[in-house]
């Protein structure tokens, strides 16, 4: 099946002025200035009438299997259905197990990523959960990631919170140390993703992986590190002392959060800083629950975080006047390298067709994932096996 899409302005993400842009099957098979004569070949043709069109959303951190179960087993969130991803521009997704690694197997999230591919989004997972020694499938880490097709590296280890397993340093460094030597036999990333909480600790355990170990700093990704103030100020230095590259968790904007850094925040204050912008990715937190309490510590209202968050921070930022080529590559092109995920996150001939179009007022009119439609011209019309 051939697929053009004419007048496209494409930002790859960076911008490459009106194209067209002709995919064929799942791919991206050439950007052209002129339209590509395709007489006597059946090929669908959409104008874009010079809308941008920009690479698919890459989430490296979404609860896919549903995550929550911290405030008893009703608070046990459900899977995300395909359409919330794809309604939003996210097209690449990362799941993991969260606090609830107990009720929660690899196993299952393992199948999730498969379901997810079958239903046409590109989906790969972590092995782990919040715990040391983490869940895992085979019984191993590094087994994990080497044998099992979709396990990129281990997630989300927590520290510095009280729910973590209060894991100690000799434990993490193993643990990285794994990551680590498993990417090097599969040519996957290997990465160790930690959950930051809002424990004195911060940062401390990622620091002393890069000072008292050989671990490499592309190995390490904290995650939530503008949960507060005290700790983004960390993790900057982490990013200049340590070359560490740090993770920003698109929050919704809801006071209950506070003293959280809004997203579009936490990214203005790294540009900022002048670090560089291939250490710095945001995810969703997607599927997580998100619990209100009252004053007196009582749970009063259940959230769940959305994949919307990633599209909603780049919206806000391009309202705050940034370029769509600087805010892009945070949720395309970086976690992509980061993470290894080959052909993905920029629009290239040989990339997977995986391509948002955006509106003058950059809103989302039509998502494409490995080649097909699933949002066009605003309607979806691609859904989730159970969603009809
Ligand atoms: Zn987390």
């Amino acid at each position: 099946m051939l697929r053009l899409l004419l007048n496209a302005r494409v930002f790859a993400p960076e911008p490459l002025g009106l194209r067209h842009v002709l995919v064929a099957g799942e791919q991206i098979a050439g950007l052209f200035d002129a339209p590509p004569d395709l007489a006597g070949v059946a090929v669908e043709t959409t104008d874009l009438e010079g809308r941008a069109l920009v690479p698919g959303l890459v989430d490296a951190h979404v609860h896919i299997t549903g995550g929550g179960g911290e405030a008893g087993y009703a608070s046990s969130v459900p899977p995300i259905p395909l359409s919330h991803y794809t309604a939003h521009g996210v097209t690449s997704v990362v799941g993991l197990l969260g606090t609830d690694d107990v009720t929660r197997s690899t196993e299952n999230l393992v199948a999730r990523a498969y379901a997810l591919r079958q239903e046409g989004l590109s989906a790969w997972c972590w092995t782990g959960g919040y715990a040391v020694p983490p869940r895992t499938l085979s019984g191993d880490v590094r087994r994990d990631i080497v044998f099992v097709d979709p396990i990129v590296g281990c997630a989300e280890i927590a520290i510095s919170d009280h729910r973590s397993s209060q894991p100690t340093f000799d434990e993490l460094a193993r643990l990285a140390a794994a990551c680590h030597t498993a990417g090097m036999i599969s040519g996957k990333a290997g990465v160790l993703h930690f959950h930051l909480g809002d424990g004195a600790r911060g940062l401390d355990f990622v620091r002393r992986l890069r000072r008292d170990t050989e671990v490499p700093a592309r190995t390490l990704m904290p995650t939530h590190v503008n949960r507060n103030p005290d700790l983004f100020d960390e993790a900057l230095r982490l990013v200049r002392e340590d070359g560490v590259g740090v993770d920003v968790t698109a929050f919704p904007d809801d006071e209950h959060l506070a003293p959280a850094l809004s997203a579009p925040d936490a990214v203005e204050r790294f540009w900022n800083a002048g670090l560089p912008d291939a250490l710095l990715t945001l995810t969703s937190d997607a599927g997580g629950s998100l619990p209100t309490f009252d004053a007196t510590g009582n749970l009063v209202k259940m959230g769940v975080a959305a994949p919307d968050a990633l599209l909603a921070t780049l919206q806000t930022l391009l309202r705050r006047g940034h370029p769509l080529e600087r805010i892009l590559p945070t949720m395309t092109a970086t976690p992509a390298a980061r993470l290894r995920l080959h052909a993905k996150g920029r629009i290239a001939a040989g990339y997977d067709a995986d391509l948002v179009v955006l509106d003058d007022d950059d809103a989302l009119v039509s998502t494409m994932a490995r080649g097909r439609w699933h949002v066009l011209d605003g309607q979806q019309i691609v859904r989730g096996t159970f969603e009809h």
